[in-house]
């Protein structure tokens, strides 16, 4: 009998744990469910500890190859200091561009498939080269792919700020986007990120396919809307395959021994996950009300502290806590918070091992800023949220977990100082905690727990779509090959 070849498949990641750690997951998926090859490269935006810390767990056991690209010389890209983050990170995609070229045309075996991350879309012309099929993965939700796809005709049909609308924004069989929930990409139209994100959406779909990360039961409408041809199915050129949830495993060393005693400690679900992404901060006005409202709610919780965002002089904010901070983040806190809130609450400067966090038994809840990964770690680990938007696509995910899928409470901001109160905060900790409502959460959060399982498992709707897509990457290969 022939034994098939396996398929070699190189996935690309852009900078930022947010698009590396899903990239490697799928990579793994791909490998170990699927039988392909994967060889994921890299583009490392800081080379912060974290990301090392991720690289190596990925490499251990090694089922994928992770080859990082030499990082590209931006100082001929006429970049503006001041850029926004994610124009930073298309421009340094775009400077990447030749020498993945290079690496791709000197790879000993010849790729048979490419798979970029959202913000690769401009590499799928080098797939092209190469005569392979090409994909690009989205690593977030369904109503964000509408609203990514759709923001091309939106472009050409909306006069002014879509910020300054009064109607929601229609996306063709999706629930309307109220103005105010755009992604930051869409804050400001004549800023340059504005203008690479309308670009950046009109290449996605010239690829073979995009793949997702949910699962079919979490969206089925949405994603009808996508597929469906009278609608946003005119833009996608190939299937639209969800693959998700794709999370990191826990590692079962993961949790330090203080830090695991003292949760083993607990009773069950009685710990608040307090953590805001890969990179994210709060105002120092905003810390010491998250601080109060934390110690009001007389809740125990677990804090990744972060430096506050400072502001600067033309008025825009601009993120000092990126690095490994120290004890020195305690400074920022309320006079006497540590001592009274001792035994009660566990701070974190700067980082934790969040997934090994979330899956333990005592925690019952997750403040979370909504990044899609942390979405999906507290949706497979059972565990409901307070939906504390900041960044990129947050404002959309918040109202998708409230408002639509039901597993997570949103603060009300107060209107004159733009920030969260601590009363409202000690509500919502308390509402997700101990109340009647928070109960009822935790209830949806377990049934979806439980379908994401199903999605993945051999015969689940995200295991057949990736052998669908291997499929088709099979058919997409002979037929090239044909026509050469
Ligand atoms: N993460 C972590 N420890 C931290 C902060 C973040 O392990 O202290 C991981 C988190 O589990 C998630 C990723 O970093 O997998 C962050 O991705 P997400 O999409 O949630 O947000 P982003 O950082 O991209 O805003």
């Amino acid at each position: 009998m022939e034994t098939q070849k396996k398929l070699r498949v190189v996935l690309l990641s852009s900078p930022g744990l947010g698009h590396l750690i899903p990239v490697i997951e799928l990579g793994k998926c791909l490998v170990a469910d699927h039988g392909f090859e994967a060889t994921v490269f890299i583009l490392p935006l800081q080379a912060s500890r974290a990301e090392a810390e991720i690289i190596e767990s990925a490499m251990t056991p090694k089922v994928l190859n992770i080859v990082e690209l030499p990082p590209p010389d931006l100082s001929a890209a006429g970049l503006d200091p001041n850029a926004a983050t994610a124009t930073r990170l298309v421009v340094t995609m775009r400077e990447a561009r030749a020498a993945f070229r290079s690496v791709l045309a000197a790879m000993e075996a010849r790729p048979d498939v490419l798979i970029v991350d959202l913000l690769g879309a401009e590499y799928l012309c080098l797939a092209d080269e190469l005569g392979i099929p090409r994909y690009v993965f989205v690593p977030s939700n369904a109503w964000f792919l509408a609203l990514l796809l759709h923001s091309p005709t939106l472009d050409k049909e909306t006069k002014g700020e879509y910020v300054d609308r009064t109607e929601p924004l229609e996306i063709p069989g999706c629930k309307p986007l109220r103005p105010e929930d755009v992604v930051d990409a869409m804050l400001d139209r004549s800023d340059q990120q504005y203008h690479e994100y309308v670009q950046g959406a009109g290449k996605i779909p010239t690829g073979d396919g995009i793949l997702l990360n949910v699962w079919e039961d979490l969206q089925a409408e949405t994603l009808a809307a996508l597929r469906n041809e009278e609608f946003l199915g005119r833009v996608v050129n190939g299937p639209v395959y969800t693959v998700g949830p794709l999370t990191r495993p826990v590692r079962p060393v993961g949790l330090g021994k203080e830090l695991l005693e003292w949760l083993d400690k607990q009773p069950s679900e009685s710990v608040m996950f307090v953590s805001f992404g890969s990179g994210g901060t709060v105002s120092a006005e905003q810390l010491v009300e998250l601080a109060w409202g934390l110690e009001l709610s007389q809740q125990r919780f677990i804090w990744v502290l972060r430096q506050p965002i400072v502001k600067s002089l033309d008025g825009s904010f601009f993120d000092v806590g990126k690095g490994d901070a120290g004890d020195e983040v305690l400074s920022f806190l309320p006079s006497g918070f540590t001592a009274r809130t001792h035994g009660i609450g566990f701070i974190l400067p700067s980082w934790a091992s969040q997934v090994e966090i979330l899956s333990h038994p005592s925690v019952g809840s997750f403040l979370s800023h909504c990044g899609w990964n942390s979405t999906l770690e507290s949706i497979v680990n059972g565990v409901p949220m307070i939906a504390w938007p900041l960044y990129a696509e947050q404002r959309l995910n918040a109202t998708l977990l409230t408002e639509e899928i039901g597993v997570a409470v949103r603060p009300k901001v107060l209107p004159s100082k733009k920030i969260v109160g601590r009363e409202e905060i000690e509500k919502l900790v308390r509402t997700v905690m101990v109340e009647k409502e928070g109960h009822t959460l935790r209830v949806r959060v377990r049934d979806l727990k439980s379908s994401a399982q199903k999605a993945v498992a051999r015969g689940g709707s995200s295991y057949e779509s990736l052998c669908k897509m291997k499929e088709d990457c099979q058919m997409g290969i002979h037929h090239i090959k044909k026509s050469h």
